[in-house]
């Protein structure tokens, strides 16, 4: 009989998995259980189709059909409630299958939860007050918008969700209030850096609190009024955003005798396999190898998500792929500003036990002297024994992503500055200057050794 392979969670690793494993395992049984209305739903877009400069499409690509087409049994409406690991069955509450269903292997692909933060008057059922984590939360938030037409915006953490959503309400024409209770945003960041994007929140007329707690949460009727911060101060608020960060969900395993690793933490090795032997876990439920230091972190990043995804299911179709961390690569915008980091930052390199130094350089993509054109600022981070970048981050108006990659690039590879420097890179002047960052950082680096 034709192995059964269970996948469970349709979101961004838990689709991957399921259309990469009937692709290269046509004869297998792949069955998926999605406990909300979407599959193969994007987080990422999610801030855009709030501010609609995006479609639902961009959010929601695939239907169920479209699976289905592909010889892949999805279920929406149906969720886990619990798994038999000993006896290798899933209990499931939906409508075509409310029972137990087994399974020879297992993908587990749950995503993560919201932290809540402990706040006076919070209520999960108060009117005005959403999280965003899902596409079924966008959606309520863009319907609130749309329907009950909110003036007064406020947003609690100042991460990157915290700040496109700041960019979404505000071109929404909502009054929009960020509070963030470090002193800085991106703590992790080289603050002298982050100048633009604290410019670009005073040239919208962006408020933004920092060093600052919401400690009580005011509503009226059940609907949201206000939220009081540490200082005193209170702000009026008909929309609340509560973007603090995210756990792994794992509820499901809690009531199912799975062993954790270490305080609720899921690890698996780098064929996502957990320590049962056919179940694996991907995407933001589990924590993973930094690439660099070696210690379990947890990156609920869509692309690891992904490639998680794809390295279960060409594993199970016979392959011998492997996931070798993550190296805390990210990308994110404010209006026009774009920004993104690699690897380590300073701090985080010396606290690894570096000998690390960083050096600055502006990076382009067009010779400066065209009108309009754009730049950024850069820290490039490096192993100074070594002669290997750890790490680099960059802030500006231009597409940082691409550069960044590159960085990425020679860390995953353990590429030297000379190394680097004999790679033949392409110059001309609408696209680069012949200094690009990677090279401008060889020359500062070698001209301080
Ligand atoms: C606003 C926002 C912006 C983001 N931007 C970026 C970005 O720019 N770049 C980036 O890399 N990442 C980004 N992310 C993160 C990215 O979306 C996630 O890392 C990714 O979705 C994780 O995939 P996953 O499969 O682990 O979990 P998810 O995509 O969350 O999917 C989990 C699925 O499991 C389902 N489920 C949970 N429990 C059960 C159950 N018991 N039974 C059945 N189904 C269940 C859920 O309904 C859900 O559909 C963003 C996320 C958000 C919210």
């Amino acid at each position: 009989m034709a192995e059964t392979v269970v996948i469970v969670g349709g979101g961004a690793g838990g689709m991957t998995s399921a259309a990469v494993l009937k692709k290269y395992s046509p004869e297998k049984r792949v069955v998926l259980f999605e406990k909300s209305e979407y599959v193969s739903w994007a987080g990422c877009p999610t801030p855009y189709y709030i501010s609609q400069e995006l479609p639902f499409e961009a959010v929601v690509r695939h239907g169920l059909e479209d699976f289905a087409s592909r010889g892949i049994e999805v279920y929406n409406h149906h969720e886990v409630e619990r798994i038999d690991f000993k006896e290798k069955t899933v209990f499931v509450k939906g409508e075509k299958i409310n029972g137990s269903f087994d399974y020879d292997k297992l993908i587990l692909s749950l995503g993560g939860i919201p932290l809540i933060p402990d706040i006076r008057g919070y209520l999960n059922s108060i009117e005005g007050i959403f999280r965003l984590s899902h596409v079924d939360d966008a959606i309520k938030i863009k319907d609130f918008i749309d329907y009950k037409k909110p003036k007064n915006a406020c947003i609690i953490g100042g991460g990157f969700i915290g700040i496109e959503m700041a960019e979404s309400f505000y071109l929404r024409g909502l009054n929009t209030t960020l509070i963030e209770k470090l002193e800085t945003l991106f703590p992790k960041m080289d603050q002298s850096l982050l100048k633009p994007i604290y410019k670009e929140f005073e040239d919208k007329n962006l408020n933004l609190i920092l060093g600052k707690s919401v400690v009580q949460i005011n509503s009226h009727d059940g609907v949201l009024k206000s939220i009081l911060l540490d200082s005193g101060e209170e702000i009026e608020a008909d929309i609340l955003l509560i973007s603090i960060g995210l756990r792994p969900n794992i509820e499901i395993l809690e009531k199912s005798s799975f062993k954790f690793s270490e305080k609720g933490r899921v690890y698996v090795d780098k064929k996502m396999k957990t320590y049962l032997d056919d179940v694996y876990a991907i995407g933001d439920m589990v924590f993973t190898d930094n690439f660099l230091t070696g210690k379990k972190v947890y990156a609920p990043f869509g692309d690891a998500a992904d490639k998680q995804g794809l390295v279960v299911a060409k594993n199970l179709s016979g392959g011998n792929k492997e996931f070798k961390g993550v190296m805390g690569t990210f990308a994110s915008s404010f209006f026009d500003l774009k920004m993104a980091k690699t690897g380590l930052s300073l701090g985080e390199a010396v606290e690894a036990g570096y000998n690390a130094k960083s050096v600055y350089v502006t990076a382009v993509t067009e010779v400066p002297l065209f009108k309009n054109a754009g730049r950024a600022n850069t820290e490039v981070v490096y192993d100074v024994d070594k002669e290997v970048i750890l790490g680099a981050t960059m802030i500006g108006n231009i597409p940082v992503a691409q550069f960044i990659d590159q960085f990425s690039i020679a860390i995953a590879h353990k590429l030297n500055f000379e190394q680097l420097f004999d790679v033949d890179y392409a110059y001309s002047p609408r696209n680069s200057i012949v200094w690009n960052p990677i090279l401008a950082a060889y020359r500062k680096i070698m001209s301080q050794t």
